[in-house]
């Protein structure tokens, strides 16, 4: 894991002339400088919503690496949720054999159009991506299904700078699709990154941590200060490179309620397990059910979630199952 160097002496640092990489002679995409947004912004008559979570990369080094971390080739689908100004967009469809780009800020997605509209492979939707916190929108699912279905050899990868107050649903939704993906290279808050790398006593360990680790390997590759962004946002972010591992995903016996039932018992994870199963469960078993499910598996009475490393959760998940199948949360 790198820190980012911070001495930075102009404002769009990292943006020198030979920045602006090519590839077989296209342009890649915009210069999204720091001086391209305020001009384009204060063109449209616009500035950036906090609500949308807009905070613009501008570090052209970085986004590079974003690039680089993703190893697109002509096999890869990308779907980047937040289009932003097209600047990543155009850089993904110059090497994926196609992107689905989702913007839900109509000036953004005009914006953008101006850039995107003549690539052939980049499908622009102008939407929430989210129909609700555990469901994409469904003509998102709908343009990705269309374009993987274009080649037998479609990989599907989320590569996104991602809006902050939506990092988490977009992370664990992409996990909880029967589409598996193969990799996801995001941009999200330090401290989310944190806790999706997050082992087990730590007080970073939760459900989330549970979510990915049972079904990927991932990484920090880069810790980057506010400055890096425009606007500046008040935390530090990283970007993250998860790769979907099939056998992990594959030895979990139902995906939708490994993530409920995780998430349930997680909810107070510094309190007993026993107490945690026995309150998400409610209704479903009773305290003696439940005892004789922790008890041949060896969970001591005082045992805390916390404590409980990914394949006892998923032991322990497939043994709740057996004996309320019905539950939900
Ligand atoms: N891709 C650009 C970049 O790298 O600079 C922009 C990234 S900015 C962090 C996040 C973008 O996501 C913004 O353009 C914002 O309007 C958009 N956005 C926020 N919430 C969204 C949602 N629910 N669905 C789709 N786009 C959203």
């Amino acid at each position: 894991m790198e820190a980012v160097n911070t001495d930075r002496k102009d404002e769009d640092a990292g943006n020198r002339p030979d920045d602006n990489r090519q590839n077989g002679g296209r342009q890649d995409g915009n210069r999204q400088t720091k001086s391209f947004l305020i001009q384009r912004f204060r063109e449209m008559g616009i500035a950036p919503a906090t609500r949308h979570g807009q905070n613009f990369l501008i570090d052209l080094n970085l986004q590079q690496m974003i690039v680089d971390a993703a190893q697109l080739d002509r096999r890869d689908v990308v779907l980047e949720v937040g289009t932003g100004t097209g600047s990543l967009t155009a850089q993904f469809a110059a090497r994926a054999a196609a992107v689905v780009t989702v913007e839900i800020d109509g000036h953004l997605f005009e914006l953008a159009s101006e850039l995107l509209l003549e690539l052939d492979n980049v499908t622009m939707l102008r939407q929430d991506a989210l129909h609700n916190k555990n469901h994409f929108a469904p003509e998102l699912l709908d343009a990705v299904k269309e374009r993987m279905s274009e080649a037998p050899d479609r990989r599907l990868k989320l590569v996104a700078n991602l809006p902050y107050n939506i990092a988490t649903p977009v992370l664990s939704n992409m996990l909880l699709w029967e589409q598996t993906p193969y990799l996801m290279v995001a941009t999200i808050q330090k401290e989310l990154a944190d806790r999706m790398v997050a082992r087990p006593w730590s007080k970073e360990y939760g459900a989330l941590s549970v979510w990915m680790q049972a079904q990927a390997h991932t990484e920090i590759v880069r810790v980057m200060p506010p400055s890096v962004f425009w606007p500046a946002p008040k935390v530090h972010s990283a970007i993250v490179r998860v790769v979907i591992d099939p056998e992990r995903r594959a030895a979990i016996g139902d995906l939708r309620y490994f993530h409920q039932f995780v998430k349930a018992i997680f909810i107070h994870r510094r309190k007993f397990l026993r107490a945690n199963v026995v309150a998400a469960m409610k209704r479903h078993l009773s305290k003696s059910e439940v005892d004789a499910i922790l008890q041949p598996m060896g969970l001591a009475s005082d045992t805390r979630t916390e404590q409980l490393d990914v394949a006892t959760l998923l032991q322990l998940t497939e043994r709740v199952r057996a004996a309320a199948p019905d539950w939900s949360l």
